[in-house]
């Protein structure tokens, strides 16, 4: 079998944007994945088939052979932070970036507390500056942490900003650009090296040519 793929994807977003990808390279679910709770879903080509898995759990699975193949955000794939994974191919989906933001007229005292769930992005980052935070983990609503004076900054995902101009809050400082990225098992890149080949082929087909 050694034509048979899993491609791990996360509900949402990734899902929805992948799906036309992985239609060029001839592959389609033979069900609604919102309306159903299988984890484990069929697609038009015998022996691939697609778990669905939270976004964060993605770079997990394929590094630990769950999965052949992944989509994952650029952030949780920093986050995740391996380098037991290929990355061969930016999807350019997903697109947003990675900012520091607080509030806009607000003086940061020399060591801010910066509430995130990229603890480890937003270390690296001050640690690469030289300068002192104290990071505060969250697991999500960052936004509300300087709200409510618990933070003096946060580190989060903004795309159209709004969600930042909603709570009074404004993007300060640009650490990456983000979109999603395919990553693939390095074993499963060995073995089963010619139906990867070919579908990292037409993933690379389909994203250049804009589908
Ligand atoms: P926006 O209000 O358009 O700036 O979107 C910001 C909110 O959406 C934040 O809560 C982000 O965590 C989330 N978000 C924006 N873009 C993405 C993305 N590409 N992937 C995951 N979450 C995102």
């Amino acid at each position: 079998m050694a034509d048979s793929l899993t491609i791990a994807l996360s509900k949402g977003r990734i899902l929805q944007e992948t799906l036309p990808l992985l239609a060029h390279a001839g592959i389609e679910l033979t069900e609604d994945p919102d309306a159903s709770r299988k984890l484990v879903l069929e697609t038009t080509q015998p022996g691939v088939k697609v778990v669905v898995v939270r976004a964060t759990d993605v770079p997990t699975y394929v590094e630990h052979g769950g999965a052949d193949v992944g989509v994952a955000g650029k952030d949780v794939l920093m986050e995740y932070g391996s380098r037991g994974l290929y990355e061969p191919l930016d999807l350019r989906i997903a697109r947003c970036k990675l900012m520091v933001a607080g509030r806009p007229d607000a003086a940061q005292p020399r060591r801010p507390r910066v509430a995130t769930k990229f603890v480890n992005i937003a270390r690296r980052y001050y640690a690469g500056q030289g300068r002192q935070a104290e990071l505060i983990k969250l697991y999500g609503s960052m936004e509300l942490a300087p709200l409510v004076g618990m933070a003096d900054l946060i580190v989060d995902l903004v795309d159209t900003g709004n969600t930042l101009r909603a709570n009074g809050l404004e993007p300060l400082e640009h650490i990456a650009d983000i979109s999603s990225r395919l990553v693939v098992n390095k074993a499963s890149m060995k073995v089963k090296h010619r139906p990867l080949k070919a579908l990292i082929g037409q993933l690379r087909e389909a994203v250049e040519g804009g589908q």
